[in-house]
C-alpha cells in the first residue's frame, strides 16, 4: 500500500487512523455482525452511532443548547436554496459575495426574494475580503450571508462581519472544525463535510432554535424544511448513514488530538511553512492579500501556465496530488486540511524549492 500526499480541495484527506479504524470495523461492526452500510438506520446500534457524533460535535464546538445539530444531505449547494426556503420571512437578504460559492449562494436567493450583494471583491477576482465594518444592511433584511472560508480564491474573514444586529449565516464548509469559533455570533453555521471532515454525502447544519418555524416560504417541499429534520432528530429518513459514521470517527480524532484550539495550533504551524516560502520565493507567489489569507487553502501560481502545467505534473510524479487550481482560476492550490500532516506541507515546500532551482 503506499499513500499520496492529497493537496484535493474536496473530497480531501482524511485522518489514516480513521480510515484503519473504519477498515476494521468494515465487515463486522462491534459484534452487530454486519457493516454499518448494511444497518438500520432505526437501529439501536447505529442510533448510538449518530447519538455520538452529535455529542462530540457539540462537545468540540462548545454548541449552546439552543442550537439543533442537523446532518442532512443535498451537498452545501442545497443549502443555497434552503436557507431562503426557512429564512426569508420578509423576502429579503443580505449577501457578502467574496468567490464564486458565496456569488451561487447569492443567485439562488434571488428565486426566492430580493438577495442584496452588500459587499463584494469580485473588482479584484476575489482575492481579498472586503471591509465588513459598516455595511450598508437593509433594515428588514431577514439575515446577513458569508462564504468563512473561499475554498477556491484562498481568502477568510478573520473577523466576522458587523451585521448590525441581523441574524449571520455561514457557509463554513471548507473551514469546518479548523479552529474554535463562537457559536452564538451565528444563525446557521453549514457546510458539506467532504472538505475538512468526512466523506461527501453529509451536510451538517448547525442553527438556532429560533430560525426553525413552520412558516417556510410557500412550496417548500417538506424535505427541505429544517423544521422536519429538527423535529425528526435528522432521521425523518434514511439519513447518509455511513458517512455520519465516518464524521463520528473524525470528531473522535480530532478530540484526541486536544480539540479545536490544538487543532488551530497545527493548521497554523502548517500553513506558516507554505506561506513563508511563498513569500521569499523567486519562482513562486501567493494569489490574494496577506491579512485575508485561509490556513485552509493556499492557491500560488509562477506567473506561467506552463511552468504552473510542469510543476503539476512533476509533482504528481513525486507523490504530491491535486496541486492543480481550481478550473476557473488556474494555477496551483494546495488544500491543507486537518488530515494533511505536517510532512506533507514540508515535503511540498522541499519539492518547490527543488522545482524553482531547477527552473530559475
Ligand atoms: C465545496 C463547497 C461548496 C459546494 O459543496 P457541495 O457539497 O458540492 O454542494 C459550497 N461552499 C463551499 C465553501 C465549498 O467549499
Amino acid at each position: 500500500m503506499s499513500r499520496v500526499y492529497n493537496f484535493s480541495a474536496g473530497p480531501a484527506v482524511l485522518p489514516e487512523e480513521v480510515l484503519r479504524e473504519a477498515a476494521e470495523e468494515m465487515m463486522d461492526y462491534k459484534g452487530s455482525g454486519m457493516s454499518v452500510m448494511e444497518m438500520s438506520h432505526r437501529s439501536k446500534v447505529y442510533d448510538t452511532i449518530i447519538k455520538e457524533a452529535e455529542a462530540d460535535l457539540r462537545d468540540l464546538m462548545q454548541i449552546p443548547d439552543n442550537y439543533k445539530v442537523l446532518f442532512l444531505q443535498g451537498g452545501a449547494s442545497q443549502q443555497f436554496a434552503m436557507i431562503p426556503m426557512n429564512l426569508m420571512k420578509n423576502k429579503k437578504a443580505a449577501y457578502i459575495v467574496t468567490g464564486q460559492w458565496a456569488k451561487k449562494a447569492w443567485k439562488e436567493a434571488q428565486i426566492y426574494g430580493e438577495a442584496v450583494s452588500v459587499a463584494s471583491s469580485e473588482d479584484q477576482t476575489f482575492s481579498y475580503i472586503p471591509d465588513c465594518s459598516d455595511l450598508d444592511i437593509p433594515d428588514d433584511a431577514d439575515y446577513v450571508y458569508i462564504c468563512e472560508n473561499n475554498t477556491i480564491y484562498g481568502t477568510k474573514f478573520k473577523e466576522l462581519p458587523n451585521t448590525k444586529g441581523h441574524t449571520l449565516v455561514a457557509d463554513v464548509s471548507s473551514c469546518f472544525l479548523s479552529e474554535p469559533v463562537d457559536v452564538t455570533k451565528y444563525g446557521v453555521i453549514y457546510g458539506g463535510v467532504q472538505k475538512n471532515i468526512g466523506p461527501a454525502g453529509v451536510v451538517i447544519v448547525i442553527i438556532r432554535e429560533d430560525l426553525i418555524t413552520e412558516d417556510t416560504l410557500p412550496g417548500t417541499p417538506t424535505m427541505l424544511k429544517y423544521k422536519t429534520h429538527a423535529d425528526a432528530a435528522s432521521l425523518y429518513n434514511t439519513p447518509p448513514a455511513y458517512g455520519i459514521y465516518i464524521c463520528g470517527k473524525v470528531f473522535k480524532w480530532l478530540k484526541r488530538m486536544g480539540g479545536l484550539s490544538a487543532i488551530k495550533e497545527c493548521n497554523e504551524e502548517k500553513a506558516k511553512i507554505l506561506y513563508d516560502f511563498l513569500d521569499e520565493s523567486s519562482l513562486f507567489r501567493g494569489t490574494v492579500v496577506k491579512e485575508d489569507r485561509s490556513l485552509m487553502n493556499v492557491p500560488f501560481v509562477t506567473g506561467s501556465d506552463e511552468l504552473d502545467a510542469k510543476f503539476v505534473a512533476e509533482a504528481k510524479a513525486a507523490g504530491l496530488e491535486n496541486l492543480k487550481g481550481h478550473r476557473s482560476v488556474g494555477g496551483m492550490r494546495a488544500s491543507i486540511y486537518n488530515a494533511m500532516p505536517k510532512e506533507g506541507v514540508e515535503k511540498l515546500v522541499a519539492f518547490m524549492r527543488e522545482f524553482e532551482e531547477k527552473n530559475r
